[in-house]
């Protein structure tokens, strides 16, 4: 098991005033930062990142939606980090989110969800990949 998970505060919670907020819950929750940044992607790389959703109806939503404005992404460690990451965040519609989760208290739909969380190791390393150099973590 892989101790590294990869995030996104996405651009509807930055644009509110959230990542502060975000980002105190999460180290509060006993995750570390291994590499973060403040990036606002393009059309083209939102589209590249989320190529696994392609043929979803949503993508296209998705894309211009994750175009829309600055985002951090970071690399987390903790024990178990990619499932305890999920619980942190919670259901991806906040709706059914439980209570005191991260897109229960900062998300207002399905789409805009206030955060990402890699749903596998295998994931966690190729999307943290997408946006880190061996430079920019350790
Ligand atoms: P996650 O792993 O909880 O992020 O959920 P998924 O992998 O199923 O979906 C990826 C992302 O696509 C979600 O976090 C949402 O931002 C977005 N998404 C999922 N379902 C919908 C939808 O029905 N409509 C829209 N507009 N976006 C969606």
């Amino acid at each position: 098991m892989s101790n590294r998970t990869f995030t996104m505060i996405k651009p509807d919670a930055t644009s509110k005033g959230y990542t502060g907020a975000i980002l105190d819950q999460i180290i509060k929750a006993g995750f570390s930062v291994k590499a973060m940044k403040w990036i606002h992607l393009s059309p083209a790389q939102a589209g590249q990142f989320y190529e696994v959703h392609k043929e979803r109806p949503f993508y296209g939503e998705l894309v211009e939606f994750m175009s829309s404005g600055p985002i951090v992404a970071a690399i987390l460690e903790k024990d178990n980090a990619v499932a305890d990451f999920r619980t942190l965040i919670g259901a991806t519609n906040p709706a059914q989110a439980e209570e005191g989760t991260i897109r229960k208290k900062f998300a207002a739909s399905i789409g805009e969800n206030a955060v990402h969380g890699s749903d596998s190791d295998d994931n966690a390393k190729i999307e943290g990949d997408f946006f880190f150099s061996g430079l920019e973590r350790f």
